[in-house]
């Protein structure tokens, strides 16, 4: 019978590893080595004469391994299991999301360039944005989901910027607020603005829906890139990125992440490859809690407003078919509106017993945290409150608790938000 092409969740225990390079061991060790002896001084000058591109590969030679700021077969290994979810050819894993996300930056990007980017998008993202690459003559240019890319392509024209476009950069679903950005719609966007020989690079932040319910390359993205702190490490305790595209797209990433030495480590790299294992199952069963959690708040008379992908009808218009067009679940992560502000917010928080009161997402343990005074609370009031950043709302990553326990909490704490009502 004909072996069918194995799914990823099929190869995460095995793919790109033999057990014969490790005495046998079923799993990959921890290469826990700085660098890599050559059979013969041959081999070590063939190795180098690949790595600079000084030639192209002979018939079935490939890469050595030298030194593991360059390569490292953990690193190696799990870069080839990550471009499996994502149809990638080339993967690069580094030792955070920013350091993925800033080293794509700065790859594709030169003084006099212009960064197209979606608002809001992660802060670190956006500190690095606004304070860092304007240090260094890039210019910069927010749009917010719901602009239509007619309206962005008038403005670029107008305000005469459209010709030094070299790079979007995207955050959808939006943190927190859940909104969407049509990513093929900017895909055709970028090639207006471009030209052959000139192209415009889409890089996607997909932390938001992990490596299986959103896929921005097959959508005309140049690289996804991911906080692999959130699902893809999914259990809080490891912090790690990484960016993945074309091998054209992606060689002048992979070579400056050489040049700047953010590469993660062997031991992130393995701890990553053992959280890839129960990716699809842990990713799943988040969303099913997700959906049953959200039906839940929707219902009760605390909250005021719920979002989540998961609530989005018809009669949402375009955020709607964007979802259908672009997203295969619609994931974990949800915001919720209590009635009151800050003080209401602050007691559901207070309150939970099971959902930790902490930042960070995509874990195995549920989540909330409140944008307004921490992780958006670097962005000025006006804009926080224009993007719908308000002071009674609750961002909540949800775990893979059981649903019931997860329910009874989120009631309990906000009973707490009624009570507190009924006093005032
Ligand atoms: C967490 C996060 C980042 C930053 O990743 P680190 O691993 O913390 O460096 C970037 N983008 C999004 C959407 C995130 O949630």
């Amino acid at each position: 019978m004909q072996q069918p092409p194995f799914k990823p969740e099929s190869l995460m225990m095995s793919y790109g590893y033999k057990p014969e390079w490790s005495e046998g061991a079923i799993k990959c060790p921890i290469f826990q080595t700085s660098t890599f002896v050559f059979r013969s001084a041959e081999e070590g000058k063939a190795y180098f004469e690949l790595a600079y591109g000084l030639r192209e590969p002979n018939e079935g030679e490939a890469p050595g391994l030298i030194y593991s700021r360059l390569n490292n077969p953990d690193l190696e290994i799990l870069e080839n299991r990550l471009c499996l979810w994502d149809g990638a050819e080339e993967c690069a894993v580094f030792e955070s999301g920013m350091s993925a996300i800033s080293t794509a930056m700065l790859a594709y990007l030169q003084p006099g360039d212009v960064l197209l980017y979606s608002s809001p998008v992660y802060g670190g993202t956006a500190h690095f944005i606004t304070e860092v690459l304007t240090r260094f003559g890039i210019r910069i240019q927010a749009f917010r989901p719901g602009e239509s890319t007619a309206d962005i392509l008038e403005r670029a024209r107008t305000e005469g910027w459209g010709d030094n476009l070299a790079m979007v950069h995207l955050e959808t679903p939006a943190n927190p607020t859940n909104a969407l950005v049509d990513i093929a719609a900017m895909r055709r966007l970028a090639d207006q603005l471009g030209e052959p020989g000139r192209r415009v690079r889409i890089s996607v932040d997909n932390t938001y829906m992990g490596p299986l319910w959103q896929h921005p390359l097959k959508h005309g993205a140049d690289l996804v890139l991911y906080s692999a702190t959130k699902y893809i490490g999914g259990h809080s305790d490891v912090i790690a990125g990484a960016c993945l595209g074309s091998r054209e797209a992606m060689q002048p990433i992979k070579a400056l992440r050489t040049f700047l030495g953010n590469m993660a480590g062997p031991w992130t790299g393995w701890l990553l490859m053992r959280s890839l294992e129960t990716l699809k199952v842990r990713m799943e069963q988040q969303c099913r809690n997700a959906q049953e959690v959200a039906t839940f708040l929707t219902g009760h008379p605390a909250v005021e407003e719920v979002s989540y992908l998961g609530l989005l009808t018809p009669e949402d218009g375009l955020q709607y078919r964007i979802y259908k067009a672009q997203c295969a679940a619609p994931g974990a992560m949800l915001s919720l509106r209590v009635r009151g502000g800050e003080q209401e917010a602050f007691a559901f928080l207070n309150a939970l017993k099971l959902v930790k009161l902490a930042v960070s997402l995509g874990s195995t343990e549920s989540l909330a945290q409140h944008p307004a005074s921490m992780t958006h609370i670097g962005v000025p009031q006006e804009e926080r409150l224009r993007i719908g950043i308000t002071d009674n709302l609750v961002r909540l990553s949800v775990g893979v608790e059981h649903v019931n326990d997860l329910i009874w909490d989120l009631e309990q704490a906000l009973n707490a938000v009624s009570r507190l009502q009924s006093v005032s």
